[in-house]
Parts: structure tokens; sequence; C-alpha cells
């Protein structure tokens, strides 16, 4: 009987709407039927994405997207940057290595933001470079980098830039075209308000180039094979057919919500979480905050009962730490499907934790202070 309140940096909370389309009877699809929806879909996520190129829809978890982006530019024994700061940003080292290419880290400490000049340096001293890859919100840690900057650098150099906006995508102004970002991956479960199990990819023409000289073998995550079914409206394997027919549900929630309120409120929501979090007396984490997660330090090592309790008892889960951040900090986000209401009761209820584990605060401090944010709306 226990209700739930799902504050995670992924998944999110599903709307009804979306998630009633979830439990409709599986459509076929090599069906006139299912291609309408799936047309409406992609056209839809050109929007969601801003970009005038083709959005393709792939049948997998966020890091999906994320290694297609590494098998379908690289070939073995090719040079790439990777400006990592944090966890997820580790990943594209992570699957470059496994592929054989050569990274060259510009990485920086985990809360910390990617520094542009120094890819701009990276990539002077080293001219041979094939591909940029960064984070966009670094869900890890809470930050959120500066990829228009990096977008300008790039674009001068022979190298594509590849960003995992997989958690900000929908959370924060983010414009793949104007920003000069040639291959943007993300996933459902975050921003789309959307179960797990979808994961999405777009490339610039710049990018298509890197595709034909690529030499890494793939065959399931093969982008040649979903550009070709692209243009019937279908896909080249079966898709999750019920997720894309929600996922048509909350692209449609987006644009009649529009991607700039989106990103209002959104940022509206991280004042308020951020003011929670001080008026509770924890420092914030990270150098420059993004507005879906805000991360904040807890007393030594309390972090995971922090998380434990206030999903057992309550019904709340929030984000601990990753990696070396175990235990150290914990993540509250407001991305997708989450509200003034819901962060009002995340709050209440992590101050009621805080009590109970006998960290000195005084009782509705946090609130009040996000009330305060939120009130000025
Ligand atoms: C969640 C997340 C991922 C991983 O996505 P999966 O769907 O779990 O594979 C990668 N990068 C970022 C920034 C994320 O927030």
């Amino acid at each position: 009987m226990k209700k739930h309140y799902l504050l995670t940096p992924g998944p999110t909370p599903v709307p009804p709407g979306v998630a009633l389309r979830e439990a409709l009877p599986v459509l076929h699809h090599r069906t006139s039927e299912f291609s309408a929806i799936y047309k409406d879909v992609v056209e839809g996520l050109k929007y969601v994405f801003q970009t005038k190129n083709e959005v393709y829809v792939v049948a997998s978890s966020g890091t999906g997207a994320m290694e297609m982006a590494v098998v379908n530019l690289l070939s073995p024994g090719d040079e790439v940057i990777v400006a990592s700061c944090g966890n997820f940003g580790d990943r594209w080292i992570k699957i470059a290595e496994g592929y054989g290419v050569k990274v060259i880290s510009v990485s920086v400490e985990w809360g910390k933001v990617v520094k542009p000049v120094a890819i701009e340096e990276a990539l002077k001293s080293n001219p041979n470079v094939k591909a940029v890859y960064t984070t966009f919100t670094e869900t890890s840690t809470g930050v959120v980098n500066d990829v228009k900057a990096i977008g300008e650098i790039v674009s001068k150099t022979n190298a594509v830039l590849v960003v995992d906006a997989i958690s900000g995508l929908c959370g924060q102004e983010f414009r793949t075209d104007d920003w000069k970002v040639d291959v943007v991956v993300a996933g459902s479960q975050k921003g789309l308000m959307l179960a797990p199990g979808l994961a999405f990819i777009t490339l610039s023409d710049k990018a298509w180039k890197a595709v034909d000289v690529s030499k890494i073998s793939k065959f399931y995550f093969d982008i040649k094979k979903y550009k070709k079914s692209y243009a019937t409206n279908e896909t080249p394997f079966t898709p999750p057919v019920t997720l894309i027919v929600a996922l048509q549900e909350s692209i449609r929630l987006i644009k009649g919500r529009g991607l700039e309120s989106m990103w209002h409120d959104y940022k509206l929501l991280a004042k308020a979480a951020r003011a929670g979090m001080q008026a509770l007396g924890l420092k914030l984490f990270g150098e420059v905050p993004c507005d879906v997660v805000t991360s904040a330090c807890v007393p030594l090592e309390i972090g995971g009962k922090i998380v434990k309790t206030l999903r057992e008892k309550y019904g709340v889960s929030i984000a601990g730490g990753q990696g070396v951040l175990k235990g150290k900090i914990i993540r509250f986000a407001h991305m997708g499907y989450i509200g003034k209401a819901d962060l009002l009761v995340g709050f209440a209820c992590l101050e009621m934790v805080l009590c109970e584990l006998a960290v000195k605060i005084e009782k509705g401090k946090a609130v009040a202070a996000a009330e305060e944010e939120l009130l000025k709306d």
C-alpha cells in the first residue's frame, strides 16, 4: 500500500497518460498503423533534440547509444579526446578503450566542470583526433558542462563532437544544431518521462563522413541499418512497440508545454532544491550545478543510510553518490515528471530522516527555503 515517490536521476516518474499507453495491446511493427506512429515520434524527436537531422530510436538503455557513438564513428587505433568530469564521462573512456581506440584524456576531478580551453589545447597538440566525447549534465556529480563553448571549439577542427545528453535533454537548454554538436545521445527514462528501454542518437553530416570510414565491427548497433529503415518509417529490428507508442504521448506533452517553458520550470526547481539543501546546512556539491539534479555533501558516510531510510520508511527514492562519492553525497532529481509538490514532499521527508539519523537540523527549514524560491515564479 506504500505510495512511491521517484526522485532519482533516472528512472523518473511516468505521467499517467504515458503509462496508460504503455499498457495498450502490442501492435505489429511492420504495419502502416505502427509506421504512422513511428513517423510522428521521430519528427517530434527532432524538436526535442533541436535538430533538423534524423534521430534514431534504439532498443537499449542510454549506454547502448553511447556505444553506437563509438563503434560507428571510429576504427581501432584512432585517437579521441574524452573530457570527463564524473562517472558517466568516464564511461566514454571505457567504451572507447574496449574497442581499441586511443584515449587522450582531458578529464577533471569529479565535481568540477570540463575545461573548454583544455579541449582546445588538446586538439591543437593532437591534430589526428577523430572525435571529442563529453557529457552535458554529469548526473553522477550534478554539474553541467558548457557544451555551447565546446561546440564552438570543436566545429573549427576536423573532429566530431559527441555529447551524452542522457539526463539533461528536456531538462535544461540544449540545442544540438545551434551549438554545433555532431552527435547527441539520450535515453527514455529521464527527461523524456518514459519507462527505461529506449535510447536515441542523432548525427550531423560531418559525423556521417566519419561513419563512412569507420572499421570497428558491429551488427545490432550499426547506424547504417537504422538510417536505411528510417526512410520507410521503420526500425531494423523488432522495436519496443509499447514504449514507442507511449513516447508519442510524452512528446505530445513536451510539445504542449514547450521546451523553453520546461527549461524555465526545472531551473526554478533546481534553485528551490539548492536552497533546501543549504537550509539544512548541507554544502552543495559541484562547481556549476545543473538544473536536473541537485547534489549535496552529507555527514561522513551516512549518504547510504539517508537514501535507504527515505525509501524504506517514506517511499521516497533519491540517489546516493557513485564510485568515489559513495556515501558522501546525496542526489535529488528534478527532471521529467517531477514538480513543485514532489520536491516539497522530498524535502519534508528528508528533514525527518535527518532527524532520525541524529543530524542536527531545524525541522521545516528546508521546506520553507524551497517554498521561498518556488513562490518567486
Ligand atoms: C543515466 C545516464 C547514463 C546511463 O544511461 P543508462 O540508460 O543507464 O544506460 C549515461 N549518462 C548520463 C549522463 C546519465 O545520466
